[in-house]
């Protein structure tokens, strides 16, 4: 695939990650912009009645209507595409739509899904809620657990989908294992690569077929759009294109662009939060107060050398078990002052949640518990704050937790 700014002549065909995140997808209109231009219209016009036919025909390439063709979100599709290593990227309205657009592109009444148990609420709804209804089965299995991926498998299976590190609990699952499993069960790998972004895992590397993401998190990284993208080879990412033209669950050119400029800084801010995080977890883990902490850049996780082997940093998402209770847990949350209570994460600020009764809140206490989501668990998103101050807010939290002032 050719990266490279066709009007403009900058070849990037060779070029690096940090740099592919900067040009890649550019075409400077006659204007001779240096920024990419944001084009707010509907509609494109024809320079007659035969162009116009040869556009609808697909006889000649170019822009017909921004449902499906807009050049300020095909920038932002090519520059993902290039940082995630496939030929083609489809943004979308939202994460959810890039999942949903997934699943309706790719799967038929009687089709059967394995995918991880620690995933986001919401695509569990859609499984649960939604697929269902149209004849699709989900069975969930343990992320990191290769046998009972293998042993959920059945013939009617047509998608592995899992997300790694998951959340709240930082477990990760071996991506090259798992596509290498599901291509001798003729079956798709598909990855929510959220939590890493490809400037910390390209799961297509891995032998994963498709990527999806929600944009809403780091690739913006400043909180500030909803959106999403699929990203794939060959005929499943032309699939998900097809759904997308027809149903319309279309990125808008306002928040492409926001995500373009996200993109541009996506190496460093990453690579930012990994390290603070990465300082914050071991700093937490010799904390007095603090019973546990989940993040897979600790040497003592689980599933640490996997991480070590796929990933380029560990990311911003770490949790931790208070000692006590909800009510320690509650207090911990509101005694700190800088930090954001919000389920979002992903951004240049820390958050704070507590799973079990926010993003978590609608499983059963059974569900919970096979889930490890425990009352005492607070899942902080390490923002780009000084880590000094981000450890002066975690230590109000465990003083009132504590009941210490
Ligand atoms: C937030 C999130 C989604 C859903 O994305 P939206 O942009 O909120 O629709 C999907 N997967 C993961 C891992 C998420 O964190």
């Amino acid at each position: 695939m050719d990266w490279s700014d066709q009007e403009g002549g900058v070849n990037l065909e060779a070029a690096e990650f940090e740099t592919l995140a900067v040009r890649a997808g550019q075409r400077r209109t006659v204007e001779m912009e240096n920024s990419e231009p944001m084009f707010l219209t509907s509609s494109f016009v024809f320079e007659n009645a035969a162009q116009a036919a040869a556009r609808f025909a697909g006889d000649e390439p170019g822009n017909i209507y921004s449902r499906f063709t807009n050049p300020t979100v095909r920038t932002f599709e090519q520059r993902l595409a290039a940082l995630e290593g496939g030929e083609r990227s489809v943004a979308t309205a939202s994460g959810m739509s890039a999942i949903l657009s997934t699943f309706m592109a790719l799967l038929s009444a009687g089709d059967h899904v394995v995918s991880s148990r620690s995933i986001f609420g919401t695509t569990n709804v859609l499984y649960e809620k939604y697929l269902k209804k149209f004849g699709v089965e989900t069975s969930f299995v343990t992320l990191s657990d290769i046998n009972s991926w293998r042993s959920a498998i059945k013939a009617n299976t047509k998608i592995l989908f899992l997300e790694t590190p998951s959340n709240p609990l930082c477990e990760v699952a071996d991506i090259r294992q798992l596509a290498d499993l599901a291509h001798d069960h003729g079956c798709l790998l598909v990855v929510d690569n959220c939590y890493c972004t490809p400037a910390l895992q390209r799961p297509l590397s891995l032998g994963a077929d498709l990527v999806v993401h929600s944009a809403t998190k780091y690739l913006d990284g400043q909180g500030r759009c909803i959106g999403g993208a699929v990203v794939g080879n060959g005929d499943p990412i032309m699939e998900v294109y097809g759904f997308l033209r027809t149903a319309g669950p279309t990125m808008s050119a306002f928040n492409a662009w926001v995500f373009l400029k996200g993109l541009e800084t996506l190496k460093l801010r990453m690579d930012a939060h990994s390290t603070s995080a990465l300082e914050v977890a071991t700093w937490l883990c010799e904390l007095e107060g603090i019973d546990r902490v989940y993040y897979s850049g600790l040497p003592d996780h689980p599933q640490h050398e996997v991480a070590v082997k796929q990933q380029d940093g560990f990311g911003g998402v770490l949790s931790l078990e208070v000692v006590g209770d909800r009510e320690a847990a509650w207090r911990f949350i509101d005694a700190t002052q800088m930090f954001s209570i919000t389920a979002n994460l992903g951004d240049a600020k820390t958050t704070i949640t507590h799973p079990a009764t926010t993003t978590h809140g609608r499983l059963s206490a059974e569900e919970k518990q096979a889930a490890g989501i425990k009352d005492n668990l607070i899942r902080i998103s390490v923002g780009l704050e000084s880590v000094k101050d981000i450890k002066k807010d975690l230590q109000r939290g465990v003083n009132a937790a504590l009941q210490r002032s």
